[in-house]
Formats: C-alpha cells, structure tokens, sequence
C-alpha cells in the first residue's frame, strides 16, 4: 500500500545526518530538534501552537484532557473512522455519539450532526478522512450556535486546504479550537517510528497542554494537572524536518497519482472514484472507490493473486464493534457507514507510484470487473 523505502532511498543522506546529529547531542527527549521541528510546522500551517507528542492518538486523547470535560459528557464522532476517534472518548469516561456520514465524501455528516445534538454534547470531532477535510464551515456555524468545542483530527489530512465560501484557505486541522494529527510512518507526513501532534491559536489551551503531554509538569517537579508521559523524540523530529521541506511535493504526487486512477476508471459505472468537494484540496491519504454490483471478497481475491496490495478502510462501523456497541442503536441511522463498509476498497497510494504500477493495478481490476 505504500513505498517506505523508495521514498527514503532519496533523502537518506540528509536522514542520516539528521539522526547522527541528534546521537552526537545525546539530547533525545525534548532536545532543540523538537524545537526546530515545532516551529517550522508552526509556520507551514500558520498556526500560533504546535504541541508535539507522542503519536495522534495520544494528541486527540491529551486535546479533550484539556477541554475541562466530565464524566458523561458527550462528543459526537463519525462512525465512519479509524478507532482512536472514539476509542479515547471512551477512555476518558466520556460518552462517544456516533453519527452517520456523507456517503459521497465519507467525512461527518452535518444533518445528522445537528440531530446527535443534546444538553449534554461538549465537543465534536470531525475527522478529514482519507485526505479530505469535513465541511467546516457548517460545523463552525453549528459550534457556534451550540457553544461547542471541535477537535479536528486531522491524521490523515496534514497539509490539505479548508476553502471557506469567500476564498480563503486554511491548512486542515488550524480551524477548530483545537487540530490533532499523526506522524505514523504511512501518514501523509510520516516518521520513522511513533510521532503525534496538537495544534491551537488559543494561548491557555497551548500552554495547558504543553504541560500535559509531559505529566502535568509546570515547574521541574511541581504539577499543575493530571498529565501523560507522550512527547516527540528528537530522532523522530529531526525525521520530520527532513521531511516536512517535502510534504507539498510529496502531497502533490499523491494528487497526481489519484489523477492518474480517476483516469483509469472514470468511465465505469460499478466503479465510483473518491468524490473531490469543493470546499478542500485532497490530499489522498488513502485513494478509495465505492464499488456498485461488484463482489468485493472475489475482488479482494483477484488481486491477492496477482501480488496486489489492498485495503478495506474500513470493514465495521465503529458503532457495531463490541467495545462500542449500545443496544439502543438504530441502524437506520447510520445507513451510509454500513454501506461503505461494505463496498470500499482502497489501492495503494503513495508518492512512488509509477504510471506502470497504476496501469497495471487498474488494469487488473477493470478486467475483474467487466468479466
Ligand atoms: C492514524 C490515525 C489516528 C491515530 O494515530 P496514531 O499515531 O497511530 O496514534 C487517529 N485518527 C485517525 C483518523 C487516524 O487515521
């Protein structure tokens, strides 16, 4: 699914400079690199904070630390994500309210946000899935309406563009009071090992949570808040910084290679290509098709064959795994997720894809399929 290696093949010998450098330092935890690396993503998103940490499931968990929420209190999240949305929810005895989402963009659906909304609701995340960003705009007027906070899980979005109704633009994860992401090595911008961070303009927030990832600490060894051990390592930032110089380029290839895809299948009818909306740049994390009348499993098997990497992102609806699942559920309300999950399919996608990989890829699908 995704070429770790070519892509490092062409920056190793700054990547090995950057780690030497931090060896011959031995400053390993919260050296100048996380500084240097902090600063400089600061200034690409145009965000006053940025909180490393430890990876982005860690940032969404320390980001609703932060927010004074208590027991029984409840966040609305899409159904339609990767666990740790609502895994941490649930973690910190807070009640996680799934939601539907839109069947064409796959991100939070507004409708059935405003319907989710009780006395009780606090927060909402909205996760940029896939490499897309939610309809902000919509969930700002609603915030504001209902005095709520957003977290914006921005894991798989880091770099893409929020297009407000008047033209202006904003990096994913910068518009809501608080933005989280991930440095997963297979995230967009990756490191080489575990990595997260938290993004904010709100001064109180940044500092409290600063504390927080590093155990609450305000002055060497006098706490402030309950914390967590969850920071950045050195090795890992100066990782990033190498890369960070590339994201735009990286991003841009991604978009190419997603380009390059719809081409191949634009024309088929059982196959529907990732629905690109008007209010955010896409930068295809994942390059995901909804299949119509096509049987998934054979598919699925075809490609197994021919050495083919694949993925189903994602298989179950949150709402329906066993940790998550409440009696009171209706299915009804979340047609669209349980339809996605069963007619995705992801192919890979990454920034080494090759004309001739995709050509072979698409090719081996579509003969599937017209059989
Ligand atoms: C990857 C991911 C996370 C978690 O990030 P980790 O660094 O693996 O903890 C959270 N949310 C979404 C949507 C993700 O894709």
């Amino acid at each position: 699914m995704v070429d770790l290696e070519g892509q490092h093949k062409k920056i190793q010998k700054e990547v090995d400079n950057a780690i030497e450098e931090v060896v011959q330092t031995s400053a390993f935890i919260n050296g100048p690199k996380v500084h240097v690396f902090q600063k400089e993503l600061e200034a690409y998103l145009g965000v006053k904070h940025v909180i490393p940490c430890g990876n982005g499931t860690d940032a969404l968990q320390i980001a609703l630390m932060a927010l004074n929420l208590e027991k029984g209190d409840e966040i609305i999240c899409p159904d339609f994500t990767f666990v740790a949305t609502a895994e941490v929810v649930k973690l910190l005895g807070l009640k996680a309210i799934f939601v539907d989402v839109d069947k064409e963009n796959f991100t939070i659906d507004i409708d059935d946000i405003k319907r989710a909304i009780t006395s009780n609701t606090k927060a909402i995340i909205p996760v940029h899935l896939f490499g897309q960003c939610a309809n902000m705009e919509a969930i700002l007027k609603i915030t504001k309406e209902n005095n709520l906070h957003i977290i914006e899980d921005t894991a798989q979005a880091i770099g893409a563009n929020y297009i407000f109704e008047d033209g202006k633009r904003k990096k994913a994860g910068t518009i809501g009071a608080i933005g989280t992401t991930s440095f997963f090595p297979s995230k967009n911008l990756g490191c080489y090992g575990d990595g997260g961070a938290i993004f904010t303009d709100d001064d109180i927030l940044a500092e409290k949570m600063r504390k927080m990832v590093n155990h609450g600490m305000e002055d060497r060894y006098h706490y402030k808040y309950i914390g967590v051990n969850s920071r950045l390592d050195s090795v890992q930032a100066a990782i990033l910084s190498v890369k960070l110089k590339r994201l735009e380029s990286y991003n841009s290839s991604r978009i190419k290679a997603a380009d390059y895809y719809d081409n191949c299948f634009k024309e088929n009818y059982k196959i529907s290509i990732p629905k690109r909306s008007n209010y955010s740049t896409h930068v295809f994390h994942q390059y995901t098709l909804k299949l119509q009348d096509v049987d998934r499993d054979k598919l699925c098997a075809h490609l197994q064959n021919k050495e083919i990497p694949f993925g189903v992102y994602y298989p179950i609806p949150l709402h329906r795994q066993d940790p998550y699942f409440e009696e009171r559920f209706n299915q009804d309300d979340f047609i669209n997720t349980n339809h996605l999950c069963e007619s995705v399919l992801s192919l890979p996608m990454h920034t080494e894809l090759t004309p001739k990989q995709m050509d072979f890829i698409s090719q081996s699908i579509l003969e599937f399929i017209n059989e």
